[in-house]
């Protein structure tokens, strides 16, 4: 990759959020999203999450992509799971300019914006990796 890379989210866009894939969440993102909802962690995961023996995702409802996203964006925002927040920032992504690429045909943020040091786009991806050790 080089130096860096472009990237500003766009305002009203929610495709990232439409794309087909799972929502995984970290332990913390489950309770953060829970309190954010006025909901215990346990209310929360019972409605929300399926659980495996090392995975936790969003359950994906059955016409929509995720229960979160409404009109407006999604409406757990500030407490939104961890790859939500570093995205597009995934490794796979800041790892290879082909795949950045081929996210960039759904993600118009991708290639806008400041340019973003390739140590801070790494530091991100790292997080991503810390968070989520079953899938890395
Ligand atoms: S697809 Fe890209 S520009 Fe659109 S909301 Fe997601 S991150 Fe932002
Ligand atoms: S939790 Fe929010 S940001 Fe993440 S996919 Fe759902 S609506 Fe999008």
């Amino acid at each position: 990759m080089a130096e860096g890379l472009r990237f500003a989210c766009q305002p009203g866009c929610t495709e990232c959020c439409r794309q087909r894939g799972f929502v995984y969440l970290t332990e913390a993102d489950l309770v953060r999203a829970a309190e954010f909802l006025g909901m215990t962690a346990a209310a929360f995961e019972k409605k929300y999450v399926y659980r495996t023996r090392n995975q936790r995702r969003l359950r994906v409802p059955r016409e929509a992509h995720c229960h979160f996203l409404l009109d407006g964006g999604c409406s757990i925002h500030p407490a939104k799971p961890t790859q939500c927040r570093i995205f597009p920032f995934w490794p796979e992504l800041v790892e290879s300019k082909r795949e950045w690429k081929k996210t960039a045909r759904y993600c118009p943020g991708m290639g806008q914006g400041p340019l973003i040091q390739i140590d801070s786009a790494r530091a991100q991806a790292r997080e991503m990796r810390e968070g989520y050790p079953e899938l890395y």
